[in-house]
């Protein structure tokens, strides 16, 4: 048998004790035969009976095709085919062997029959089992018996079943379960791992089963545990006291041509309030797309810049990080402070002047990527970290942050996280329970809101026909190519195609084009051109999704629209409407539609509010893929989902509050069981 910690490594745990806590998806019953007279099409049943005969059929489909009948008084029989076997198996299977077969009955050609059933020789005394046999999740190359082995000998050593009755395999003291109507940790193992044959199989697979509550529970009283041990670590440290920006933002603010917008003033002023203490800000600053969070970050970091010291401004992507980077140098300048850019086609001497000035703190912001700023930055005296659109980076990355931050003088760096994706508050509560939130929920005034259509991409050659009337009196487009997910290559091929395509039936038009394998300079120099206005049209990638700026561009089509996320969408479509031009955006969506897909697509086009676009999205499609791979690289919580076990979620924020205040012991056993490496949620 393979190694048990190997078998769990290859199931994604770090050790064979975690596999008590690989939980089956799902259960046979084989505590049951039932006679092979009584076996009824297309019911899953466990049979036995002897081998009557069994041969092997040749052609393109080898298989062993089997007969037996009932044992005893062979009064009814029933065929079988293994599409896969073994020569082993087929000597096992002569006339007279006992099995004992696990499977659908179909019809078949000659009669009932089993196609692949799981199959096992029995001798006569062979006892059935007494509980539900689990199904786990598996992998390639991993067989269930091999998993089911393994899971039982972890149970075994973790000495649950003797433990059934006393409460010392419980990480929760005494009693407390039980008030919480919840089972012990024993026997929700229990009845999840080897369910009695009476389960309510129904519950189980729901994970509405108390057992499963009781998991769940645990996980999210573990989550509530870590997050506030983090704050509370938070407390403990010190961060730079940075009160007043010494007239700076008086002095930016009369530079421009508008005023911030009352929501705007808010959230400075939380903002400032914080860099006014003496603990670390972490702060979430979230507001829709173009609610002016850009501006926001600008003055909130004045108090540091005031202070004399530095300031770190990153974004998730290049062209991102220079928009930020222009907006930043538009409004510091004036004020005689430099900003740096550190753009990764920065070479040599350039370069090197540029990590100097950081260091040295003759720089007193850069702005960058967050892969510029992880590659060796080292800042003299760094303040404050600004994080923009922070849904794009995973939770660990904004900790790895603030914690390279330390500046050498043991204080703690401030952080301001900035994001257009609102999160739910059931969400806020769990994964970012250790976060502060201002929310921007106006926009500026004088937008133009944005049309939305929906048109079939049988009409492409209308659209492109009005999209040249269009350009030709002087207004911008952006056409934004179809997502291909499963290859950049292949988005890259669509992207290409798309361009020349446009270029060829728009001659008249200036065209260009820019996608996420072009080198840093190439893009920076098509994205300028368009800003300057030098080209009409900007064929894009999904790299223009967030944070690009250009108010002339007011028409915006998106190719395969079905094919993207609602964020996504709401997010590229943020992009025009900047301007006092009348703007619109098309989505084209490939025919024939399902019926999920024209509700989210109809979902964008009747709404403009990314908070009501975030809700009909999580209803549309649940809250598991809400912080999916793009977020987080893997899913935070295994069993829980804090979108429909809010009655648990709140018990167990209760439940933490109390044991972290007088049941110091509970805290520890539970940590330890569920985050037995020192795992902390917030850098899953
Ligand atoms: P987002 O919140 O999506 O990052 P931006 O910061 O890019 O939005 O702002 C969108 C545009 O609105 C920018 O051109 C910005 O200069 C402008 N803007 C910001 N604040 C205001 C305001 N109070 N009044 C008018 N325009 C504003
Ligand atoms: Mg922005």
């Amino acid at each position: 048998m393979a190694d048990a910690d190997e078998v769990a490594r290859k199931l994604g745990h770090a050790a064979a004790g975690d596999l008590i806590l690989h939980l089956p998806l799902r259960y046979q019953d084989e505590t049951r035969l039932t006679p092979l007279r009584d076996a009824r099409l297309g019911e899953t049943v466990q049979v036995e009976g002897r081998v009557v005969h069994a041969e092997v059929r040749p052609g393109p489909r080898r298989q062993l095709v089997v007969e037996i009948e009932e044992t005893g008084d062979g009064s009814a029989r029933l065929f079988f085919r293994l599409l896969h076997f073994y020569p082993s198996q087929v000597a096992q299977l002569r006339p007279g062997a006992r099995v004992r077969l696990y499977g659908e009955i179909r019809p078949g050609f000659f009669g009932a029959e089993m196609v692949h059933p799981q199959c096992r020789l029995v001798r006569e005394d062979t006892p059935l089992p007494e509980t539900l046999t689990p199904v786990y999740p598996s992998v390639a190359g991993l067989s269930q018996n091999t998993v089911r082995k393994a899971v039982a000998a972890a149970l075994a050593t973790a000495d649950l079943a003797d433990s059934l009755s006393d409460s010392s395999s419980d990480s929760l003291s005494d009693g407390l379960p039980g008030r919480l109507g919840l089972p012990t940790f024993a026997e929700a193992l229990t009845a999840l791992h080897h369910p009695p044959p009476d389960a309510d199989l129904a519950a189980l697979e729901t994970r509405a089963a108390p057992a499963w509550r009781r998991i769940k529970f645990d996980e999210l009283l573990a989550q509530q545990l870590s997050l506030r041990l983090a704050a509370r670590r938070r407390q403990t440290l010190t961060a730079p006291v940075l009160a007043g920006d010494g007239g700076l933002g008086a002095r930016l603010l009369a530079g421009l041509p508008f005023g911030l917008t009352g929501a705007q003033r808010r959230a400075l002023a939380e903002i400032h309030a914080d860099l006014a203490g003496a603990r670390p800000m972490n702060r979430l600053l979230q507001g829709d797309v173009g609610s002016g969070k850009t501006l926001v970050a600008a003055l909130a970091v004045l108090p540091a810049l005031a202070a004399g010291r530095q300031v770190a401004v990153m974004a998730p992507t290049e062209i991102l990080a220079e928009q930020l980077y222009l907006k930043f140098a538009e409004w510091l300048a004036p004020l005689g402070i430099a900003v740096v850019w550190l753009a990764a086609a920065l070479k040599g001497k350039a370069k090197k002047q540029a990590l100097a000035d950081i260091e040295s703190g003759a720089a007193p912001v850069a702005v960058g990527t967050h892969a510029l700023f992880q590659a060796g930055v080292g800042f003299r005296d760094l303040a404050l970290a600004v994080v923009d659109e922070q849904h794009r980076f995973g939770v660990g990355q904004r900790l790895a942050l603030r914690d390279k931050g330390a500046d050498g003088k043991g204080a703690t760096p401030h952080l301001l996280m900035m994001s257009a994706t609102p999160i739910p508050r059931t969400l806020a509560m769990s994964y970012y329970a250790d976060l502060d939130v201002s929310v921007i929920d106006e926009l500026p005034p004088g937008r133009t809101p944005v049309v939305t259509k929906l048109v079939s991409a049988r009409r492409r050659d209308e659209v492109i026909g009005r999209l040249r009337d269009y350009c030709r009196t002087g207004a911008q487009a952006y056409w934004v190519c179809p997502l291909v997910e499963e290859s950049e290559k292949l988005q890259l091929r669509a992207a290409e195609d798309s361009h020349a395509e446009l270029v060829a039936r728009l001659p008249e038009l200036a065209i260009g084009l820019v996608h996420g394998r072009m080198k840093a300079d190439e893009k920076a120099a098509v994205m300028a051109a368009f800003k300057a206005g030098a080209l009409h049209l900007l064929v894009a990638t999904t790299v223009i999704e967030v944070g690009v700026d250009v108010p002339n561009a007011a028409l915006m089509v998106i190719e395969h629209a079905e094919r993207y996320g609602l964020a996504q969408l709401h997010q590229l479509r943020g992009r025009v409407g900047r301007g006092a031009r009348e703007s619109a955006c098309v989505l084209l969506y490939e025919e024939p539609l399902s019926e999920t897909a024209r509700q989210r697509l109809r979902v964008i086009r009747d709404h403009a509010d990314g908070f009501v676009i975030a809700r009909e999205d999580l209803r549309l499609r649940g809250p598991g893929e809400f912080l999916g791979a793009r977020q987080s690289g893997q899913r935070i919580l295994r069993f829980a989902d804090p979108e429909t076990d809010t009655d648990l979620l709140e018990q167990a924020r209760d439940v933490a509050g109390t044991l972290l205040a007088d049941d110091a012991g509970a805290v520890e056993r539970h940590l330890a069981r569920w985050l037995p490496r020192g795992f902390d949620y917030l850098r899953a």
